[in-house]
């Protein structure tokens, strides 16, 4: 739930006392996007890689980056692509001279690893020989490859109908606020997990179709809906976590919904040796430590801050950067309610899946059973937000069926 971009940012300048703070904090609020702006995403599959391959089983067309047409053909039989030696890119033994090559799907997706990818593939020349793989995909058509891996199709629908709100006001204000880079988003959990055409399903198709160009506002404007899986008694501010605007609707509310996940109490044991090793490849060199401290707790019970006390002195982090270099799938969330040091090893518990602002995943689920309509669950979770309908001219034209 996290560009790539934005957590690079985010990790370089919030190393907390070695970097210096920045001034400079995201917006949260921002103009809702119009025409094509609100029809079309762009989404990095791959960066910096040294080739791939490509295939379709229909029609397909190859154009420059001033949008001429190179060559086409009825589908495309296992092409490698990579960064041509000269510049530009090579498609199987052919070059081109052009930056991005950009292949546009006619009859159907174009097969890159083992996903299928609607509408348009651009290949990016990098530096040092490598390429990047973007996708240009319509933004209804690009939410029916978010849902089912964000959300599960046998949730209910007016849950699954949140979620494609959430997801849609997300990805415009990434598109917004990236609308001078190559991408908006990543296809990955640091942005909202994208798996492309083949992981569509009915009924997530459902849940998109039927809730076609709807997004939260608040006074007229989006901000970035942020969610997660299980908040664990109650969701957080989202200044406390990132260099942020505070927002009125992605403040912490109490959640009594998500008790039910397997994610509402977690423990873990990492070892000392396995914290230094991460905090060093996170460029915090330190050993021997002595403690680990909960700092500066929130309403919800999450630690803002980790005190590390070693033989050199004690350093603070901000928790967010600390659960993230210790890897968000061990130290699920920075609502650890106690830690236990046995040996050379720490005994993390806490409560909940994810960084905790916004939409509560298991909470809407919950609400959803309970009867609560989807913009009732949205307006829960994201304080004086409404539904609103984008208004578009028209719906960004899918080459694919
Ligand atoms: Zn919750």
């Amino acid at each position: 739930m996290f560009s790539l971009i934005h957590w690079l940012v985010i990790l370089s300048v919030t190393l907390w006392p070695f970097g210096a703070e920045s001034k400079e904090i995201k917006k949260t609020s921002l103009e809702i996007p119009k025409g094509k702006e609100a029809e079309v995403v762009r989404i990095a599959l791959l960066q910096n890689i040294s080739e791939v391959t490509l295939s379709a089983d229909g029609s397909f067309q190859v154009r420059d980056s001033q949008g001429r047409p190179l060559f086409s053909g009825p589908r495309i039989v296992k092409t490698k692509v990579r960064a041509a030696p000269q510049g530009g890119i090579q498609w199987g033994i052919q070059s081109f001279a052009t930056a991005p090559l950009v292949i546009q799907a006619r009859g159907g997706a174009i097969r890159l690893d083992h996903h299928l990818y609607r509408h348009t593939l651009e290949i990016w020349p990098e530096m040092n020989g490598k390429i990047s793989v973007i996708n240009q995909v319509g933004l209804e058509d690009y939410l029916k490859g978010v849902l089912p891996v964000e959300a599960n199709p046998k949730w209910d629908l007016e849950a699954l109908k949140a979620q494609a709100v959430a997801a849609r006001t997300y990805a415009l204000f990434k598109a917004v606020e990236n609308r001078d880079k190559k991408f908006a988003l990543g296809k990955d959990v640091l942005s909202q997990v994208y798996a492309g055409k083949n992981s569509e399903h009915p009924v997530t198709d459902q849940a998109v179709e039927s809730t076609r160009g709807r997004i939260l506002t608040y006074r007229g404007k989006i901000f970035p809906a942020y969610f997660h899986s299980t908040c664990g008694g109650g969701t957080t501010h989202a200044e406390y976590l990132w260099n942020v605007e505070p927002h009125p609707s992605l403040k912490g509310v109490q959640c009594n919904f998500c008790w039910a996940s397997k994610h509402y109490r977690w423990s873990d044991s990492i070892s000392i040796s396995e914290i230094e090793a991460a905090l060093k490849r996170s460029g915090v060199k330190i050993s021997g430590i002595s403690e680990i401290r909960l700092e500066d707790i929130d309403a919800t019970g999450r630690a803002r801050k980790i005190g590390i006390v070693s033989p050199e002195g004690k350093i603070s982090l901000h928790s967010n950067d600390f659960r993230l270099w210790i890897g968000p799938s061990k130290l699920k969330s920075t609502l650890i309610t106690s830690m236990e040091r046995k040996e050379n090893q720490y005994l993390f518990r806490g409560r909940g899946w994810g960084h905790g602002v916004g939409l509560c995943q298991y909470g809407m689920k919950q609400l959803a059973e309970l009867g609560y309509t989807y913009a009732q669950i949205l307006q829960y979770y994201y304080p004086e937000a409404v539904v609103e309908t984008l208004n578009n001219s028209s719906e960004f034209e899918s080459a694919s069926p």
